[in-house]
């Protein structure tokens, strides 16, 4: 239901960049499983190769070989619902007559209509239904009138919504984050260039060392010879959105994002559910893989308070199998779970059990984990949920579950804990979700838990003073 593809950029001094983009998708494969790819160029012109499927499905031995040059960008794309589609595949590249771009796109715009069709009415022609596409073609634009970090500036002017973007113009590798930080972005330092990703667990991958979050609204470009990096603040918005979804769910525990490790993240959101909602078990066990954190740092919680519950890893999980949620009908999404997720009888038989997940979306794992582990013989069957209720639609993103489908849209905790037959259920409260990351509610986008936005979207309410850019007329010029 939430946007997350993966995006990289990496700059050399002496060595080809397809083999660490290559293991940096890898290392990003979570966020997006419908398919990858990566663009490079030699310094002459680019090279690009993008399929549909998993990194090491789309890529051959040799088609790395293919792919020459210092400096490249990659992606891994997350499946949109319906629509699976090779023409949205990225990086999307193009020609034109102030060179080559490529484009790596997380996030979602949330007016790349108005933009795309008033360059539609200056003859430009596009290719694909992608918000990415649009921003290649206003850049491009740009770049006909104006030096990089110009043309950088006045696209972001124009576009309004969620983006952390690798673009490639000719050899150079840039990296931009939108103004509110709502998806993120580090810079990275490895022994001979510099790299940009949406997680920091990819710069690990390659030996490298995290050097730093790119700054919400601030453009990096890396030097095309790997030596260094300039930056440029080129918007300075007044409050931050930072998806809080990053930190639950999305994200590697591994990673540190926006300065926090989202292992650490997870724990304390663990512990603080216990604190709100804490109830006495025999055991604790996490939904896993995404429910681990959160159960460890409530079992630590639950303990130190002198609770004795037994903190155990009484669900196995078959590894081969697909997340539940890329299945598209109910029926499939059911049956995964099963194959996915198997109780283990001694941990459960005769005693009250408390499982925890990260999220509620549809309440499809929940209903069957619940019948599964009264099958199993537990007595009791209690749920904690890592964060609070989802009641609306993530427009940040595309694989959208529609408010008729998430399961917390128009039912109260009650009403959810009957239908998934829990004996109890608690979610967490949204402040406990902005103190464990530290930062205010002004900073965070809570559209799926709220109903409000922090961006100004058609049929939506916002959270906040939102300033839309102002684009009339294509010329406007970008201040600076
Ligand atoms: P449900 O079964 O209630 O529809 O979904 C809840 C499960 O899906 C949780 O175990 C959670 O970890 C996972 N989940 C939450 N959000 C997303 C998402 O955006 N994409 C995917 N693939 N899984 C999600
Ligand atoms: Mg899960």
């Amino acid at each position: 239901m939430h946007e997350k593809c993966g995006v990289v950029g990496i700059s050399l001094e002496d060595r080809d960049a397809a083999r660490p983009l290559y293991y940096s998708l890898y290392a990003l494969q979570h966020r997006g499983q419908e398919s990858a790819g990566i663009v490079t160029h030699d310094g002459f012109q680019q090279h690009s190769h993008v399929e549909m499927g998993l990194v090491g499905d789309a890529f051959e031995p040799g088609d790395l070989e293919q792919l020459n040059g210092p400096n490249g960008i990659g992606h891994v794309r997350y499946p949109t619902a319906g629509s699976v589609n090779a023409c949205c595949a990225q990086p999307f590249s193009v020609s034109f007559k102030s060179g080559s771009l490529g484009l790596s796109h997380n996030g979602n715009l949330v007016n790349a209509g108005e933009i795309r069709e008033q360059l539609a009415d200056l003859g430009h022609a596009f290719t694909s239904d992608g918000d990415t596409e649009v921003i290649a073609h206003d850049l491009a634009r740009n770049l006909l009138e104006e030096d990089l970090v110009r043309a950088v500036k006045r696209t972001m002017s124009r576009i309004h919504g969620s983006y952390s973007l690798t673009i490639m113009h000719d050899d150079t590798v840039l990296g931009v984050r939108d103004p509110q930080g709502n998806r993120p972005l580090c810079i990275g330092k490895l022994e001979d260039g510099y790299v940009l990703a949406s997680e920091s667990a990819a710069i690990d991958t390659l030996d490298g060392e995290l050097v730093r979050d790119v700054r919400p609204g601030e453009l990096v470009v890396l030097h095309p010879d790997g030596t260094g990096y300039d930056t440029y603040q080129l918007v300075q918005a007044e409050t931050t959105a930072h998806c809080f979804f990053e930190h639950v769910y999305f994200a590697r525990p591994d990673s540190v994002i926006d300065d926090e490790l989202v292992y650490e993240v997870r724990r304390e959101l663990g512990r603080e559910l216990w604190e709100e909602s804490g109830i006495e078990s025999d055991v604790v066990m996490p939904v896993p893989d995404s429910g681990r954190a959160f159960a460890s740092g409530y079992a630590e919680a639950a303990n130190e308070d002198g609770s004795g519950v037994e903190f155990a890893e009484g669900l196995m999980k078959n590894r081969y199998v697909g997340r539940t949620f890329i299945m598209p009908t109910q029926d499939e999404r059911e049956r995964a779970v099963r194959l996915k997720l198997n109780p283990i009888k001694s941990s459960v038989e005769g005693r009250s059990v408390t499982i925890i997940d990260d999220s509620i979306v549809r309440g499809t794992t929940s209903n069957q984990l619940v019948q599964l582990l009264r099958d199993a013989g537990a007595e009791e069957v209690h749920v904690r949920i890592g964060a609070p209720q989802i009641i609306a639609p993530c427009y940040m993103g595309i694989d959208m579950a529609s408010r008729e489908e998430l399961i917390a849209a128009d039912k109260s905790v009650e009403e959810i804990r009957a239908e998934i037959e829990a004996d109890s259920l608690s979610y967490l409260s949204i402040d406990a979700v902005s103190s464990a990351l530290g930062n205010s509610r002004a900073d965070l986008c809570l559209g799926c838990v709220t109903g409000e936005y922090p961006y100004d979207i058609d049929g939506e309410t916002t959270d906040r003073d939102v300033e839309r850019p102002v684009i009339s007329g294509v010329g406007a010029e970008a201040d600076d």
